[in-house]
């Protein structure tokens, strides 16, 4: 090649270079987005998405890939996030879509467009997310619970059928017993995105009650989001979200298929009174904008 055609090629190839967002570059490395072959897992599992909310994390890792990741492109449904993980943690290729969404909201308040003052507000409201989960499911649970009250939902054995290994329960057979290795670190009491007070979300209060063969007596139990994110955070391999499951499933033998029904309506209802209130603290109108 000519010294004036190779000087052409590099001009070219440098006046690409300086096209390239170098950030969305780096973001997309980190958050490993170029392994999506976009199988919806990581939307369909979204407990936002999953009431029907905008949020549509596959969309984000979609959007980063063709170099279009953009507060404007990404809409307002980014507040809506819990930032709790599930999306990365369910991920067969181990993307991370909330890693950018939370690069989204990073960006948004060093640019001023969102306030911190927002933003802790938004940090609350997810706070009142959890409390209300815990609090209306919990009554959801008691008038439902009246033909059983033989059996209420406090501390006390738990039963011998659900904690054998040969237990008809499909969560609880599928644990090991690496829960009886928990050493109560409390990593994945560290690790869960809806654990702001121990005294009422506390995968490891969940742990130590299965391990004890206690039921447990919050109701908050409904409230975990099954993020996984306890699980990979414990070095034991205790999976607290499958013990949760197991939990759940041990107490949802009490209810018929109308109440379980009717739960996850009181479920979808609070969901979508967050993601309004949420819309509201950043400005935006309408549900599920
Ligand atoms: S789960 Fe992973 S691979 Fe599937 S669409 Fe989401 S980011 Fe892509
Ligand atoms: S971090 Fe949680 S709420 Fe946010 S997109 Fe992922 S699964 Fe949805
Ligand atoms: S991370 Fe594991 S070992 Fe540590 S407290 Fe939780 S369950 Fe126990
Ligand atoms: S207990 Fe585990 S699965 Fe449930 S919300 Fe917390 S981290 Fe997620």
């Amino acid at each position: 090649m000519s010294n004036s055609k190779l000087q052409g090629s590099m001009e070219a190839l440098l006046s690409i270079g300086a096209g390239i967002n170098h950030q969305m570059v780096h973001l997309s490395s980190q958050s490993r987005s170029q392994g999506c072959y976009g199988c919806g897992i990581c939307t369909s599992s979204c407990p936002v998405s999953l009431v029907g909310g905008a949020l549509n994390p596959r969309r984000i890792v979609h959007l980063a890939n063709i170099g279009q990741l953009t507060l404007e492109q990404a809409g307002s449904s980014i507040w809506h996030c819990l930032e709790c993980n599930r999306c990365g943690n369910l991920c067969p290729n181990s993307v991370k879509p909330w890693s950018l969404i939370a690069s989204l909201k990073r960006e948004a308040i060093s640019k001023g467009l969102i306030s911190h003052q927002t933003y802790a507000a938004l940090l609350n409201l997810k706070q009142e997310l959890v409390t209300t989960l815990s609090n209306e499911i919990g009554m959801e649970l008691a008038p439902t619970n009246a033909t059983i009250s033989s059996t209420p939902i406090e501390l006390k054995p738990r039963y011998s059928s659900s904690y054998s290994s040969s237990s008809s329960s499909s969560y609880s057979s599928t644990l090991t017993n690496n829960y009886s290795l928990c050493f109560t670190c409390r990593e994945c009491s560290s690790a869960c995105p809806i654990c702001f007070n121990t005294n009422e979300f506390d995968p490891l209060y969940f742990i130590r009650c299965y391990l004890f063969k206690l039921s447990p007596s919050r109701s908050s139990l409904w409230a975990c989001l099954q993020c996984e994110s306890c699980t990979q955070a414990c070095s034991q391999s205790v999976k607290g979200h499958l013990v949760i499951k197991a939990l759940q499933e041990e107490q949802a033998e009490f209810f018929n298929i109308v109440s379980q029904i009717k739960m996850r309506k009181v479920k979808e209802g609070i969901f979508n009174t967050y993601i309004d209130k949420a819309n509201s603290l950043v400005g935006v109108g309408g549900t599920n904008s």
